[in-house]
């Protein structure tokens, strides 16, 4: 079997599972956040009772991230739904935007974007804050009412984003009848050249197989060059498997997923117990293919869709109006510091918005310091418009105000993960997704550029 037929079968209790089998699994975490969540708790309360209680109020995590930091009130009130529904159901793993539980959340367009505006409960982009709070643990079940929730294979675990009818179900029963996808094979070989990042191996891979080409199929990366990668690149590559249609992407455990998942585990008090799961010899994939790390260079998945691939040094015709970094793709802290390193000590031509993904990553950038100065003060100084407000803000447009959302037809480079037209905001904008690295250099120039144009 392979990494993802392993785990589904377990969560079956069955000895052996097939692609195409149809099986009742068991869920380890229901994950929602605020645009969701309402619909998923309207879907329980109907199917199961008013005074329904969840399956497992252990195993329900709920984290407002999407549309907080914004004056539309409808929003605002998508996150107390979530409050009440908290308290009513006694949900340990609620990560509020406010500190009052009895409050209401209300942001305050008078203080502007820049300045924080949560407590200290807030955990930010849900999937980036699941690891970080202690909720992906290998071999485990993760369904969230989010696409990008493939981004928890990164830890040797089956995730998988579902929707708000097939989530109450989950609320109430802690099962789901799943189809067990075919499984595609990426070798990684190699390491990965100065300038190329994580991103590049992602939007590389869709771009061989097109954006519906993994459709539900699991994406499972593995080989010598995969265990080099951080944990934070293996997470912006599972993250993107959606990119490409795919059921979830996984990598195998190894002792940098240990370490972390156990780090994590432990300071979050959260279950530490778990079961990895290996290769086995006889695994059947549907697709193979390697990918030698060294030979890919700085890539740029182009307007209208995720399949686009061009190489940066092809596009320097593209003029852009905007840079933008951030997402649960794009906003980690590793992120940062390689957009931070091509930027330092020159400035932004065009307009260009950082947003971190988690408080804690905001946390990170104005403590860690190059010299006299932090990498926050640093990425300012370069013209950056940095916001403390951690969430998803332009990476799905959102309300009007949002921050970074474009509101007219422009150009954008964006470290986030989905360029369909739209996504960022008006609908005949363009958005061109690329790394960390790649934006960095576009924002300096004002056109898409290879980053290793700026590195010594
Ligand atoms: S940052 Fe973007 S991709 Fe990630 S969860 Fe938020 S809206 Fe979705």
């Amino acid at each position: 079997m392979t990494l993802t037929e392993k785990i589904l079968a377990r969560a079956a209790g069955k000895t052996g599972v097939q692609a195409g089998d149809n099986i009742w699994v068991n869920a380890d975490i229901l994950m929602t956040h605020d645009v969701c969540g309402p619909g998923t708790i309207g879907v329980f309360k109907r199917e199961f009772g008013k005074t329904a209680k969840v399956w497992d109020c252990n195993k329900v995590v709920i984290i407002p991230d999407h549309y907080i930091f914004t004056a539309d009130s409808k929003s605002n009130r998508n996150v107390d739904i979530l409050r009440e529904f908290v308290k009513e159901q006694e949900l340990p793993y609620f990560y509020d935007v406010i500190d009052d539980p009895e409050g209401k959340w209300v942001f305050d367009p008078a203080k502007g974007m820049l300045k924080k505006q949560y407590g200290s409960h807030y955990a930010g982009v849900c999937h980036t804050a699941l690891p970080q709070k202690g909720h992906t643990r290998p071999g485990e079940v993760l369904f969230g009412t989010d696409s990008h929730t493939c981004m928890a294979g990164a830890f040797n675990q089956f995730a998988t984003g579902i929707g708000n009818t097939d989530a109450g179900f989950v609320m109430g029963t802690g099962k789901l009848l799943i189809k067990v996808p075919e499984t595609m094979h990426f070798r990684l070989e190699g390491k990965l050249q100065p300038g190329v990042m994580a991103k590049d191996v992602i939007l590389h891979a869709i771009g061989e197989i097109g954006f519906d080409g993994a459709t539900y199929r699991a994406m499972q990366f593995d080989g010598p060059g995969a265990t080099a990668l951080s944990m934070d690149d293996r997470m912006t590559i599972a993250n993107m498997a959606i990119e490409a249609g795919g059921k979830n992407g996984i990598f195998e455990f190894d002792a940098q997923t240990q370490a972390y998942v156990d780090y994590r585990c432990k300071l979050n008090g959260t279950k530490t117990s778990y079961q990895p799961v290996e290769r086995d010899r006889d695994e059947k994939f549907v697709f193979e293919t390697v990918i030698e790390l060294s030979k890919l260079e700085p890539t740029v998945a182009c307007h209208p869709d995720p399949g686009q691939r061009k190489k940066a040094k092809e596009l320097g015709h593209v003029k852009l109006d905007r840079a933008y970094i951030g997402s649960c793709t794009g906003g980690k802290t590793s992120d940062f510091l390689e957009f931070a390193r091509v930027l330092k000590g020159r400035r932004v031509t065009i307009d260009t918005f950082g947003v971190p993904a988690t408080p804690e990553i905001v946390h990170d950038l104005q403590t860690a310091r190059w010299g006299e100065k932090t990498v926050w003060e640093v990425l300012v100084d370069a013209g950056v418009q940095m916001t403390e407000n951690a969430g998803c803000a332009a990476c799905l447009g959102g309300p009007v105000d949002t921050f970074g959302r474009m509101n007219t037809p422009l150009k954008c480079i964006s470290a986030t993960n989905r360029n369909f037209p739209g996504r960022m905001g008006h609908k005949e904008s363009q958005v061109f997704l690329a790394s960390p690295g790649t934006v960095a250099a576009s924002a300096l120039t004002g056109h898409i550029t290879d980053p290793r144009e700026f590195l010594s």
